[in-house]
């Protein structure tokens, strides 16, 4: 029998396995058929040749926004998606139980990427800025909505902004929590303030702390490094106690940086002091996805080997680790024979690159750089559309203005 596809002569990286080392991939009907040192050339229809490229599990972004047209800033779901090496991409509270069914019916269906979510507390997502209404909140509807999309929903997210902080407080949270321990699913939690709110440190600190006590294993701390108010990592050197102890408890720590909720500096306090990121993803939009901070996954991916992380590491952090977390270990985030074949081809170019966390205007000199060359979803061959910024002297100075 001849298998369809052949990826010949790459570095498999799949961390779920432990192997990294030549391997030779078949794929038939859709899915991965063998996994040998040599697979020869004429036992396949195609070849692709995949020699100084390095082969992942298909990466998994945990954070973005692609329900299109539904949340103002969601970007098109393959641009987060298979054109960034992306097969599959998990939107972060762009809908609620009001407006998933659009998202559901005129979004996923027509996606090449895989798209799963988690389902906002409030009825209509982040369609609407501040979101939380808190007298709409029906937590029945969510659980029914849930029940009957298993496969998309695999999370609740909550935003604790100004406003939620100021005008209910922990409740939110609480209420948030008896639906994802009703539900079996996790609570995905993003902190900083929008940079035009302002409240007190101490009374920020005292809601984060709180919070941070409510999370069990498998909750998400979303923009963990952010450099606006109300983060969790401070300039000073010093981070929140109750982080720490979230951490042991087994909360994943996620990165979703975007282009204003990152700050090298405060990465490196963070990695410094041990609080390494479980996940990395981007929350990418239509405002950060041309650059010239955010780009793609791969590019975020890239500023993590800039900041000492191995290429296994950031590999297992966007495979599967986010796999985990959304409970689709079984489906997603590894390279095993009979699964389906979600493949990235990689290049890691070698060289000057210089990245930027953005508004927190921090530029950061890298001498890798990960780009998508070609996705396989299902087997099918999809074209990337690689985005980043080729190293220029001049960039320094625009860059560290602030993007
Ligand atoms: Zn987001």
């Amino acid at each position: 029998m001849l298998y369809e596809l052949l990826i010949k002569g790459g570095e498999m990286i799949d961390p779920k396995q432990g192997i990294h080392e030549l391997r030779d991939i078949a794929i038939n009907q859709g899915k991965i058929a063998a996994i040998a040192k040599d697979i020869a050339l004429n036992e396949a229809k195609k070849v692709i040749d995949a020699k100084n490229k390095i082969i992942t599990p298909g990466l998994i972004d945990l954070h973005t926004h692609v329900a299109e047209a539904i949340m103002p800033i969601a970007v098109t779901p393959d641009e987060a998606g298979v054109y960034s090496g992306v097969t599959t991409a998990c939107d972060a509270g762009s809908t609620g139980y009001a407006t998933f069914n659009k998202f559901k019916k005129l979004i996923i269906p027509y996606a090449q990427t895989d798209i799963l979510c988690f389902l906002h507390l409030s009825p209509t997502g982040q369609e609407i800025y501040p979101e939380i209404c808190w007298h709409d909140i029906n937590p029945k509807r969510m659980l029914t909505l849930i029940q009957e999309n298993k496969e998309i929903v695999k999370g609740i997210k909550i935003r604790a902004g100004a406003h939620l902080i100021k005008n209910h407080g922990i409740s939110i949270v609480k209420t948030a929590k008896k639906i994802t321990n009703e539900a079996n699913i996790p609570l995905g939690v993003h902190v900083g303030l929008g940079f035009e709110d302002n409240l007190p440190k101490i009374t920020l600190d005292d809601f984060n702390a709180e919070m941070l006590n409510l999370l069990d294993k498998g909750d998400i701390l979303f923009h963990t490094y952010t450099q606006r108010d109300g983060g969790v990592i401070k300039p000073d050197g010093s981070i929140l106690g109750e982080l720490k102890d979230a951490m042991k408890r087994g909360v994943v720590i996620d990165v979703s940086p975007a282009q204003s909720h990152f700050s090298f500096k405060l990465a490196k306090i963070g990695l410094d002091q041990g609080v390494i990121p479980t996940t990395i993803s981007t929350d990418i939009t239509i405002t950060n996805y041309k650059g010239p901070v955010l780009f793609s996954l791969p590019v975020v991916m890239s500023k993590f080997l800039a900041l000492g992380l191995t290429l296994n590491q950031v590999i297992e952090k966007t495979t599967i680790k986010p796999a985990i977390v959304l409970n689709e270990e079984k489906n997603r985030g590894s390279l095993e024979v009979s699964r389906p074949a979600d493949i990235s081809i990689l290049e890691l170019k070698k060289g000057n690159f210089l990245f930027s966390d953005g508004k927190a205007g921090n530029t950061l000199h890298g001498t890798q750089l990960i780009v998508p060359k070609l996705t396989i979803k299902k087997g099918v061959e999809i074209e990337t559309k690689p985005r980043f910024r080729n190293f220029n002297p001049s960039d320094e100075l625009t860059l560290t203005k602030g993007a």
